[in-house]
């Protein structure tokens, strides 16, 4: 396939503070491919047309971001049994004429947390506390799971973490004093909410929490990458992942079922940090 132009996208809305052009642009680069990838803003009343469309330009895949991954499902010809278990598509590959769906949060995310096991050398507690009960929520609950960890989820709604969780995981309250108890026993803390995207100085966890240094401390945001949340983990001397780790290794995963190629995760980390400084120079 090395003379194939490949045709690659991101759909999603809203889609300008996407950082996926860049990084699968650099592996395409990497890899000594030939191919374009754009972010294409469609918004959720016209989510099949937008598919249609996609399936009449040729594309040889595409990525799906918020707020579509679960609308996904049901437009796809066929889906991965990834994606149907954790009812969201993020990654979409043309096999012929049929539009098939993946999911590459979960196993992305799956070789993230296989290196937490490695981190901690052995895992002393394996209990893992997932705050958020949303789409990055079922992708992180699904990969935990699969490698033995015993998920206990904090939602803002406890409801909707029942609804969405109630027969893998245990829900609790986000309050302090249960959150604190879970994670008194926690080998990794999973920040799956959006908390801390639009105000910086938020932290996802209840005033007055405490993180032992036991605890390996993930967050899923990543703009901004050095969230309120890993600077606490890091005072409290806690290793830590960034969601730009999240981001590369789903992004890595789609790559390597569009092209058959191992993508340079290195090239699209540093293609990522290079627009996320700019965008941040040009903020300020
Ligand atoms: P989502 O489906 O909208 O879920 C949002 C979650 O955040 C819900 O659990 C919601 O709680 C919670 N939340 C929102 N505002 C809150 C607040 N003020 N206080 C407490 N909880 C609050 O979104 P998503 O798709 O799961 O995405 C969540 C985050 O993960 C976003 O920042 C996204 O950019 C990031 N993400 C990163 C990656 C990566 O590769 N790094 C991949 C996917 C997503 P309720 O249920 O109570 O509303």
């Amino acid at each position: 396939m090395r003379h194939h132009r490949y045709k690659l996208a991101v759909i999603g809305d809203p889609i300008g503070h996407s950082l996926s052009p860049q990084i699968h642009s650099a592996a395409l680069q990497a890899a000594g491919l030939r191919g374009s990838y754009e972010a294409i803003r469609v918004e959720s009343a016209a989510l099949p047309e937008g598919v249609s469309s996609m399936r009449s330009s040729s594309y040889d895949g595409f990525n799906v971001t918020i707020p579509h991954k679960e609308a996904m499902i049901g437009l796809v010809d066929r889906l991965d049994s990834l994606a149907a278990e954790t009812g969201a598509v993020n990654t979409v590959k043309r096999v012929g004429r049929s539009l098939v769906g993946y999911n590459t949060d979960v196993t992305g995310f799956g070789r993230l947390f296989d290196r937490l096991v490695l981190i901690a050398e052995r895992r002393v507690r394996d209990v893992a506390l997932v705050l958020g009960a949303g789409g990055a929520a079922r992708a992180a609950v699904a990969s935990l799971r699969s490698r033995g960890w015993t998920v206990v989820i904090a939602n803002r709604t406890p409801e909707r973490a029942v609804r969405a969780f109630g027969q893998d995981a245990r829900v609790i309250a986000l309050d302090a004093s249960q959150v604190q108890a879970a994670l008194d026993v926690a080998g990794v803390l999973v920040n799956t909410t959006s908390v801390g995207m639009d105000e910086p100085a938020d932290s996802p966890l209840p005033r007055g929490v405490h993180i032992d240094s036991q605890v390996t401390v993930c967050d899923l945001v990543y703009s901004p990458l050095d969230t309120a949340l890993l600077r606490h983990a890091r005072r409290a001397r806690c290793p830590t992942v960034d969601g730009l780790e999240f981001l590369i290794a789903q992004a890595a995963d789609s790559f390597n079922l569009w092209t058959g190629v191992l993508a340079d995760e290195g090239a699209m980390r540093r293609a990522a940090a290079l627009k996320n400084t700019m965008t941040s120079a040009a903020a300020s």
